[in-house]
């Protein structure tokens, strides 16, 4: 079990639609895991290390499917356009 932070986090990163390399195809999976092993990060380079909460999206490209992993600091970027889009369509709401 996740504490709830992890859990809002995880919700909030998933609602932010990402910039992944090459040309988007169908989207198979997008999850928030524990990173399973080291790996690195599709959108900054940074090294993704064993047990990292990371984005995972898995994509259905031209000749295989693909996935995805998008670094801890990636998905805090991630989490803060979020809240940042919330505040601001909310502010716009109330004006
Ligand atoms: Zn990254």
């Amino acid at each position: 079990m996740k504490p709830a932070a992890v859990i809002r986090r995880d919700r909030l990163i998933l609602a932010v639609k990402p910039a992944v390399p090459g040309t988007p195809g169908r989207v198979l999976s997008d999850k928030m895991i524990d990173a399973p092993a080291a790996g690195s990060c599709c959108s900054c380079g940074a090294t993704i290390a064993k047990a990292e909460r990371v984005r995972a999206r898995m994509e259905a490209r031209t000749r295989r499917a693909e996935t995805f992993l998008f670094c801890a600091s990636c998905c805090d970027l991630m989490a803060n356009f979020a809240i940042a889009a919330a505040t601001e369509s909310g502010s716009r709401r109330r004006a």
